[in-house]
């Protein structure tokens, strides 16, 4: 349904500040509940191809129903059945002409992970109030960001504002699967959605302490995932007749190696800022350590007492492989034939998996012992915050939650960011939708936004669109 607003024609100078009229924002709010209603209820999951195209084909009307050419606003994909929108807010040089700065992308995906109506205390399909919180599949992960990116272009456009460079907002399909939609736009429609860097509206955030605003966070890597087979191999027998000689004896000695194995430090910049800003947020050794890990180079035995107090500092610090899955033997009768083991391996940014593999198989110690990768990683060259990106995110922050400092962060999981910083464009996370650390529900039961801290972030990323576009403060 097209929305009664007034189209303003006024155009202002390139990176001038939008036109907003008292009272807008609220329209604007409303605009953003009623998308969200309408995306949360297409259950828009890999089963249901049909659903995320469905999807998609709303934001691209809703986009060229607001007024932005047809042609601008596209839905490519290299499968038919699935659609990633891409649409193009164009922007001028400030008095006129084609702009001279590079395009900034804007990214969210359309497709959420299956929930089951058995499995929540609602239909997760529904977007429903409750108690100050969105409920629904997709309110988190990650169509907030999607209503985010499409809302505030519209809004921007009926306020007439003009950017001083494009603005490509890029609504993928397909996040949740097989990153297919990102990979083919980075690779093959380049043309399409070449940016200077991005900003992914699925990564990122704010935590709340005691439900204040204690922490905003800014995603700016991702570790690599490579997955391993290590498999032992012996012509077998029978059990009657053990030998010295047995696929998981050999197999179990490799992996009790590996358990006793630690990669090298390796504090990244990413790591570096934020073990340095986190430090003032912690108390006694840890904030002792933090700032030790920090420093150039990093203290070894601060970081050994960081990663024994947390998996989480420990994952940060290293990276890691560890034994998932295990197959071995075929009767209970038998000397075994094959004994496998799955290895995981979560490398960091900007180091190589060629010499994890190489690493992997010293610790094995054991040339008998076969090691293959079931995956191919893809590298992803960490985006440190430089100056440009705090330059635009600091006085935003400062202006809606004063003194609340800016953390990057770095992922143990694998976002679309991952493919299109591994094609050279820098990715920086940045949902700016706060919640409870502890009570993160992306992927499982009862997922949730509250509803105060989704309205803040649509108001951020208002000011956020136009700071990177030469308007704004
Ligand atoms: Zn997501």
């Amino acid at each position: 349904m097209k929305r009664c607003v007034i189209l303003l024609t006024v155009v202002v100078l390139a990176g001038g500040p939008a036109t907003a009229a008292a009272g807008q924002q609220a329209d604007y709010e409303q605009l953003a509940r009623e998308m969200y209603a309408e995306l949360i209820a297409l259950r828009s999951t890999a089963d249901m191809p049909g659903n995320v195209k469905a999807a998609a084909e709303a934001m691209q009307r809703r986009l060229i129903d607001a007024g932005f050419p047809a042609e601008d606003v596209v839905v490519v994909s290299p499968h038919p059945e699935l659609g990633n929108v891409v649409a193009r807010f164009r922007g001028q040089a400030p008095g006129g002409g084609p702009p001279t700065k590079a395009p900034v992308m804007l990214m969210a995906h359309l497709d959420v992970v299956d929930a089951l109506r058995s499995d929540w205390e609602f239909d997760p399909f529904e977007l429903r109030e409750i108690d100050g919180y969105f409920y629904g599949r997709g309110t988190d992960d990650n169509k907030a960001g999607v209503v985010h990116i499409v809302v505030n272009f519209i809004r921007l456009l009926e306020e007439g504002y003009v950017p001083d460079r494009d603005l490509i907002a890029v609504l993928t399909a397909d996040e949740e699967t097989s990153s297919d939609g990102i990979k083919y736009l980075v690779r093959e429609r380049r043309d399409l959605v070449d940016a200077a860097f991005a900003i992914n509206a699925d990564a990122g955030g704010g935590e709340l302490f005691n439900g204040e605003p204690n922490i905003f966070n800014v995603q700016a890597g991702e570790k690599i995932y490579v997955t391993f087979h290590v498999t032992a191999t012996n012509p077998g027998g029978h059990s009657s007749r053990p030998r010295p000689d047995n696929a998981i004896y050999d197999l179990t000695m490799a992996l009790a190696r590996l358990s006793e194995f630690t990669f090298p430090v390796d504090v990244g910049e990413v790591a570096r800022l934020y073990f340095g800003r986190s430090a003032a947020f912690n108390d006694g050794q840890t904030a002792v350590d933090m700032r030790a890990v920090a420093q150039d180079p990093p203290d070894r035995e601060a970081a050994a007492r960081l990663s024994a107090d947390s998996p989480f500092f420990n994952a940060v610090l290293h990276t890691t492989c560890v034994a998932t899955r295990l197959a071995a033997g075929h009767a209970d009768n038998a000397l075994p034939q094959t004994a496998q083991a799955t290895v995981n391996c979560r490398v960091l940014p900007g180091q190589n998996p060629d010499d994890i593999e190489v690493t992997l198989r010293e610790v094995i110690g054991n040339d008998d012992i076969e090691v293959t990768r079931v995956n191919t990683p893809t590298a992803s060259d960490p985006s440190p915050l430089n100056d440009e990106i705090m330059g635009i995110l600091e006085p935003i922050v400062e202006e809606m939650w004063p003194g609340l400092p800016i953390i990057p962060t770095m992922s143990t999981g694998a976002t679309d960011g991952n493919y299109a910083r591994n094609a050279g464009i820098p990715v920086y996370g940045v949902a700016a939708i706060f919640g409870d650390p502890n009570d993160s529900r992306a992927h499982g039961q009862n997922e949730r936004v509250g509803i105060k801290e989704f309205y803040d972030a649509q108001e951020f990323w208002y000011r956020m669109l136009q700071r990177l576009s030469g308007g704004g403060k």
